[in-house]
């Protein structure tokens, strides 16, 4: 809070005043007619609106009283490649169908530029739905993935994915281990403290079932050569998986060093209790993801431990996931699915809630990828990422902004977003991406999909029913 008198105005990049702001601090405080001031990126100050515009000499100032300012939403796992996959697994089969007809000959057969395009509309979806910052779960493009950040102007971490086992979806693995690991450096060694710091860079181990120790041992020495985290793929497991006893692969990792990188999981199912108590002792973050698994039927809801997690303690993100397994980009809605899905599953009408779901996409999330000291709340000395949700809309009546959170997760969607700031930039402006033309994307991401359907064969992305021209 800036106690700066009117004759010494401060100046200010950008001072964002709203209805209501959700400064996820310690406190978790929501300061009625807020504001948050920005300069050189950085929050420089957060607290009532009148006193900030005294205070502040800012050269742009963005007033929404009926809007509620956050921190920008957190996807803690997604493949942004995968956005012109849209539609590729709908009701195809299993789980061995949906990978090895359709995922596996995608991921290796789709181009750079490809990849950049699918990318960029990926990033643009997010940013259009709240979501500032995001941790690609790794593909075979990791500079496509960078650059098309670079570009839209979000926040994220990006991986080159490794995997040296050919497993039981039969990865037709190409490379050996030093070559793997060589090809992630690049990526690390490339990206990471891109943009001004934007941008950041990880390794990424695939499924448990597609990496030999070899690989993981490798992966764990470099990463830590180079000071940067791992990311990694768990599935859902469930308590018969295991005969009610430990998940060998947490065990496993533990044993090769890859659960301390720092490192965050996606996908948790069911653990055992000593399976937590490794998550805490090794400090792994956790990213859940409920759009993908009730999609593709995963069972992280029915058998997932996530309330565990979080009762233990361990960050929890929130993901969507790939475009193809979660359809949608839109971490408001996952919120929903993740404060009310494991009520039904547990009947346990407390479980998690609206309030433990929007931490879980913000400071939670931030946590889990060991970026909270620069985002996931609105606190002066953070990078200025922040959204504003518009509560006109009748989903948020009556008594709009009454209680913000809960109506957020419970009833909005993300196409409430109004304004996106990332790194103190305004790239979404009252509904409209600013760096990037969002129509000349989605004719030219519409090309690129019919391309890659063709070439790859897949033309069963067609409705169910017959269809008259
Ligand atoms: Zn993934």
């Amino acid at each position: 809070m800036t106690t700066n008198s009117i004759e010494q105005r401060a100046s200010a990049d950008l001072l964002v005043c709203a209805g209501a702001v959700a400064t996820m601090n310690p406190a978790r405080e929501i300061l009625r007619d807020g504001a948050v001031a920005v300069s050189g990126g950085r929050i420089v100050a957060v607290g009532k609106a009148g006193q900030l515009e005294r205070a502040f000499d800012a050269a742009r100032v963005i007033d929404v009283p009926t809007g509620l300012l956050t921190p920008g939403l957190i996807d803690g796992h997604c493949h942004a490649q995968y956005y012109i996959a849209r539609g590729m697994v709908d009701d195809v089969g299993d789980v061995m169908t949906r990978v090895g007809r359709y995922a596996v000959p995608f991921e290796y057969g789709i181009t750079h530029d490809e990849a950049y395009v699918s990318a960029r509309a990926n990033f643009a979806e997010m940013l259009r739905n709240g979501t500032t910052c995001f941790l690609d779960g790794g593909g075979r493009q990791p500079h496509a993935i960078a650059q098309a950040a670079i570009d839209t102007g979000i926040r994220g971490v990006v991986a080159r994915l490794t995997s040296d086992v050919s497993g039981p979806f039969r990865l037709p693995i190409a490379e050996d281990v030093d070559t793997l690991v060589g090809l992630a450096t690049e990526a690390v060694e490339r990206w990471n403290g891109a943009a001004a710091g934007r941008i950041r860079a990880r390794f990424s181990v695939d499924l448990p079932l597609s990496v030999s120790d070899e690989l993981c041992a490798a992966v764990v020495a470099q990463a830590s050569a180079l000071d940067v985290g791992i990311l990694g793929h768990f599935h859902g497991h469930t308590p018969d998986d295991h005969g009610g006893g430990r998940n060998p692969h947490v065990e496993r990792y533990a044993s090769l060093g890859v659960l301390s990188g720092p490192t965050v999981l996606a996908h948790i199912g069911w653990l055992h209790e000593d399976d937590i108590a490794a998550f805490v002792r090794h400090g792994v973050g956790a990213v859940h993801c409920p759009s993908q698994s009730m999609f593709g039927g995963f069972g992280m809801i029915g058998h997932g431990s996530i309330p565990e997690l979080v009762e233990a303690g361990v960050p929890v993100g929130l993901g969507a996931d790939a475009a193809c397994v979660s359809r949608f980009l839109d971490l408001v809605r996952v919120m929903y699915l993740a404060a009310c899905a494991h009520r039904d599953a547990r009947t346990d009408p407390l479980a998690i809630g609206a309030h433990k779901a929007f931490e879980m996409a913000t400071i939670d999330g931030a946590r889990a990828l060991r970026w909270d000291d620069e985002i996931g709340s609105l606190e002066v000395g953070k990078r200025a990422d922040m959204v504003v949700f518009d509560t006109t809309g009748p989903e948020w009546q009556p008594r709009a902004l009454a209680n913000p959170i809960a109506d957020l997760v419970y009833t909005a969607t993300g196409h409430s977003t109004h304004t996106v700031v990332v790194d103190g930039d305004v790239v979404v402006d009252a509904g409209e991406l600013t760096t990037i033309d969002a129509e000349a994307i989605v004719r030219e991401t519409d090309a690129v999909t019919t391309s890659v359907f063709d070439r790859l064969g897949f033309d069963h992305v067609r409705p169910q029913w017959p269809v008259r021209a």
